[in-house]
């Protein structure tokens, strides 16, 4: 992919404001922190497309950004935030399963798991409801680096069984681990070859 030409689209707060889709859509889901915008970013081979690091739980909505307008990354706001009301934790369910739910163009979900955390109900009950619709999802295991190189595969292996179904990429950003992968994911998801 041609990174100057990844580029942000639009956002969305509410269900009525998700834009109409113009390409295939592959969503990014996972807590806050868990760093979904640092993969979005080491996709797209920039630095500061996507924010990182703002404040956990910031109030922002479905983000959504355009690659060559051939295909779109969405990044879905992070849950499991404890300091959010119900109402805001409510409101921001309704918006992530509304587009989850009504979404003809979106291609696969790759759900983000910090390796050192693990699978957490969240998320476990993220990948019932993408399996109940027959949407493609696939773990996405983050921060390896932050687990000794020696101690890796079997976290890798522990997070699987524990998780109990689904194929993962193990991504480090500042390693620049797990890109590939996760492109090659994509592209069959999506059927959007990249372009290098
Ligand atoms: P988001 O809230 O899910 O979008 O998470 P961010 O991408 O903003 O990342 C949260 C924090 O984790 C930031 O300080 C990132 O620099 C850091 N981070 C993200 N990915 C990695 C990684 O692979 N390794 C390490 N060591 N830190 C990371």
């Amino acid at each position: 992919m041609i990174p100057s030409e990844a580029r942000f689209w639009a956002s969305a707060r509410k269900p009525e404001e998700v834009p109409l889709a113009r390409t295939p859509e592959v969503a990014f889901a996972g807590r806050s922190n868990v760093g979904k915008s640092s993969v979005i970013n080491m996709l797209c081979g920039r630095r500061n497309l996507a924010r990182t690091g703002r404040r956990p739980g910031a109030t922002r909505g479905l983000i959504f950004y355009s690659l060559q307008d051939r295909l779109g990354f969405v990044d879905l706001p992070g849950y499991g935030y404890a300091r959010r009301s119900a109402t805001e934790r409510a409101a921001w369910k309704t918006l992530v399963d509304s587009y989850l739910d009504g979404r003809q163009a979106l291609a696969g979900v790759a759900v983000l798991v910090d390796l050192r955390r693990g699978v957490e109900s969240e998320e476990a009950e993220l990948v019932r409801f993408l399996g109940e619709r027959g949407l493609p999802w696939l773990w996405v295991f983050t921060k390896s680096d932050k687990v000794p190189r020696s101690k890796r595969q079997a976290r890798v292996r522990e997070v699987l069984a524990g998780a109990g179904s689904g194929q993962a990429v193990v991504c480090s950003v500042p390693e620049g681990e797990g890109a590939d992968d996760l492109w090659r994911w994509i592209e069959e998801q999506s059927g959007v070859r990249r372009r290098k």
